[in-house]
């Protein structure tokens, strides 16, 4: 593992934050997750714009600009040396009095750190995942919006806790009207009849980068697709299900509450996406070499 604070690379006993930061009392913040692979940061210019976009509506100052994020990301790669790995990016409110009033922080904090990439098992990517239903909804853009990214994550902490005593792999999110927002760090899609649908972001889900690579695959490929709102009730009928994200990439889903969804096995319009994807992170067009 590689860090990058305070202008330098370090290594994680050495990598110290306040605990005054704002960031740690009030997960007042922002961050990425970011691929690396085959030697590029996969979309680095996309997440720098969905992280500038949330800190801007937190009213977070980028010191040095989205330019100067950028060189620490590709610094930290290179740092890390290897061809394939996970980078981290945060940028925190910042040191300040203790109160949620963050106008005492006057110098937000960036950290950037790579690590080897943490997958679901092998067995889970071929079988597919297990999800519940978490007991907790997703607030919807009234509330938090989220299309921010913001370092308070407690309510996916809280829904991949509910999943993993469950025995699941990861909880399936609704939003406050009852309708399907995302999983705790993934995107959902549902197939049927061969055609592929997700929510909209505004029905409390991230614009997630992975969900938007799927959707211009799909185009691609010749494969329908929609952005609509969708209930339990579609996942459970749908013939296949994935989740898209950072770390899962294309993961095809099992079951939903102990119930198969389709034929409870990764299905013909997943892997066909989860290949195409595959093949679409090593185009040197879809990263920045590091
Ligand atoms: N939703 C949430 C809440 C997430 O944290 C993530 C991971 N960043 C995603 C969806 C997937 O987004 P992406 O494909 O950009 O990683």
């Amino acid at each position: 593992m590689k860090i990058w604070i305070d202008g330098r690379i370090v290594s994680p006993d050495e990598a110290r934050i306040s605990v005054l930061d704002h960031g740690l009392l009030y997960g007042d913040g922002v961050f990425e997750g970011i691929r690396l692979y085959g030697r590029r940061v996969f979309r680095l210019d996309d997440h720098l714009a969905r992280l500038a976009h949330g800190a801007s509506i937190l009213g977070i100052a980028l010191p040095g600009g989205v330019e100067r994020l950028r060189e620490i990301v590709l610094e930290t790669a290179r740092a890390f040396g290897r061809d394939e790995g996970y980078v981290r990016l945060l940028v925190t409110r910042g040191v300040g009095a203790l109160g949620v009033d963050p106008t005492s922080c006057s110098d937000p904090a960036i950290v950037c750190i790579a690590d080897e990439v943490r997958l679901f098992a092998a067995d889970k990517l071929a079988t597919g995942l297990d999800l519940v239903t978490a007991s907790g909804r997703r607030p919807g853009p009234d509330v938090l919006d989220p299309r921010v990214k913001s370092l308070n994550y407690l309510n996916s902490v809280l829904a991949k806790q509910e999943a993993r005593r469950q025995g699941a792999d990861d909880a399936l999110l609704l939003n406050a009207q009852g309708h399907v927002a995302e999983a705790s760090v993934a995107n959902v899609f549902v197939v049927r009849r061969g055609a592929i649908a997700t929510p909209p972001p505004t029905d409390g889900g991230l614009e997630g980068i992975t969900r938007d690579t799927v959707l211009k695959l799909a185009a691609a490929a010749g494969i329908p697709a929609s952005e609509r709102t969708l209930g339990r009730a579609d996942v459970l009928m749908a013939d296949e299900v994935f989740l898209t994200g950072t770390g899962a990439r294309v993961v095809p889903v099992r079951s939903l509450d102990g119930r198969l969804i389709g034929k409870g096995t990764a299905g013909p319009v997943t892997e066909r996406l989860a290949a195409a994807f595959s093949r679409f992170v090593l185009e040197p067009g879809s990263g920045v070499a590091y």
